[in-house]
């Protein structure tokens, strides 16, 4: 399984296949199912209609950008984690930006910004403690950033003088 993405959208088909470099790929819709393991767990996950490319030829499959992101809700909804919609959208009730929710969570602001864009899926242990920040007032509370730590300290940064050598 690749990526189509690389296929321009006007190219007619069949198009060349990556792997067996035959022009033999047409799109297919139907059911689809992949087998996704996450934090060490194996979901099989069925869509009832999936529109992929498939070679004629080699039986290469390939998966579009829009394919990827309807499995990806697909085993969300499975998996029973929260969905980038949900993340951004109780985030944003919060009033905290993509910055200042990552710093509580002590996760890269990078690492959020991928959940929320769809482009990565959350560590179930993530997925909790998310949840129970957005629910819990106490665990907000609780992982607020301290007053004295504050600012995280700069590396590099050139102390003023003045200095006695
Ligand atoms: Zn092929």
């Amino acid at each position: 399984m690749s990526n189509a993405n690389n296929q321009p959208k006007s190219c007619p088909f069949p198009w060349k296949c990556g792997r067996c470099r035959q022009r033999e790929v047409y799109p297919l819709e139907g059911e689809y199912t992949i087998e996704i393991v996450h934090d060490g767990r194996s979901y099989t996950v069925t869509l009832p209609s999936l529109r992929r490319f498939r070679c004629r030829n080699c039986g290469e499959v390939n998966l579009d950008e829009e394919a990827n992101k309807q499995i990806s809700q697909a085993f969300r909804r499975q998996a029973g984690l929260l969905t980038p919609e949900e993340i951004r959208q109780n985030r944003k009730k919060l009033g905290l930006t993509q910055e200042e929710l990552a710093e509580r969570l002590s996760v890269a602001e990078a690492t959020l910004s991928r959940w929320e864009k769809g482009w990565q899926i959350q560590q179930r242990s993530l997925d909790k403690l998310m949840r129970l920040f957005f629910e819990l007032p106490e665990v907000r509370q609780f992982l607020q950033p301290r007053a004295s730590s504050g600012k995280r300290p700069t590396l590099g940064v050139r102390m003023e003088g003045p200095w006695c050598w």
